[in-house]
């Protein structure tokens, strides 16, 4: 038996949901600096991690999520393609992995318009949409944020031109070519409604996938460092557009979460990202799924 495998099988995992396949895919991760997270000291932060048995520094995974039913596919987020660096831009050969053609995408529903969720929907070096067939589904915020000249100027000049100038580039086929459609909220496909969760950025939004008496939420970026937000909801980012309103809604999915027992498939949760929350003495804990052979 060889002992010299030194990669992974592709990053695919597939889970029912009533009669839907929810699938999710890995974009990859990147380990980030000590500097990203606001409401904790630097050694609370490497002192949870340690005990967690997690890298140090800090590692954000990345996942997208591909939900068929109805003869139909959808993906939520399309992953970061070349803007997060060499261990992240998987997503296109998971997906290839997973027996998913691109052109075979009904719609790609983003929680939000970040380069880790956004920038895999366009060829930025041609302007060919990714997902020719694609309908894109975003909450209106986002697009009158990101595409709100004003705020833009505003913004200092890496998240300008990473998240304005990047969000604009992807998007901007799909206008051309009337493939976008706004929500404020409620259902935005038949089986899947919309949560708005406003703070990270101001258009974020959740989508709950609900079959045959299951329901998933995809919480989008509820969390970024699961080990550290889960054990304190309050600290927030260095990218949250409205870290106290990112905070409010955490707090608020959280509880939702579990009150209602619903299963969770977080893009930053390590892959594959599907896990679910519990409560005791008022602190949350998050639990892995387990894994299973059978689909
Ligand atoms: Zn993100």
């Amino acid at each position: 038996m060889s002992t010299s495998a030194s990669t992974q099988v592709a990053g695919v995992y597939h889970r029912r949901l009533g009669d839907a396949l929810v699938t999710g895919l890995s974009d990859g991760y990147v380990d980030m600096g000590y500097t990203i997270f606001r409401n904790i000291p630097e050694e609370e932060t490497k002192a949870i991690l340690a005990r967690d048995h997690r890298t140090s520094p800090p590692r954000i995974s990345v996942n997208a999520f591909a939900v068929r039913m109805d003869s139909r596919t959808y993906l939520i987020d399309c992953g970061s393609a070349d803007l997060m660096g060499p261990t992240c831009g998987r997503l296109p050969e998971n997906l290839a992995a997973a027996g998913i053609d691109p052109a075979s995408v009904d719609a790609v529903l983003l929680t939000h318009v970040h380069p880790d969720h956004s920038n895999g929907l366009t060829d930025a070096a041609t302007g060919t949409r990714l997902f020719p067939n694609a309908e894109i589904i975003v909450h209106e915020n986002e697009i009158n944020h990101w595409f709100n000249d004003e705020a833009m100027a505003k913004a200092a000049e890496r998240p300008r031109r990473r998240y304005f100038e990047a969000g604009r580039t992807q998007l901007k086929p799909y206008m051309a070519a009337d493939r976008v459609k706004t929500f404020r909220k409620g259902e935005v496909l038949p089986g899947v409604t919309a949560i708005p969760i406003h703070g990270h950025t101001p258009g974020h939004a959740a989508y709950v996938v609900s079959r045959g008496g299951e329901s998933m939420v995809v919480w989008g970026d509820t969390v970024h460092v699961p080990e550290i937000q889960v054990a304190r909801p309050e600290v927030t980012m260095e990218f949250d557009t409205d870290p106290e309103a990112a905070a409010a809604a955490r707090q608020m999915m959280f509880d939702m979460v579990v009150t209602d027992d619903m299963l969770v498939g977080g893009m930053h949760l390590h892959f594959p990202g599907f896990g679910h929350m519990r409560r005791e003495a008022g602190r949350y804990s998050l639990v892995a799924e387990q894994w299973a052979f059978e689909v």
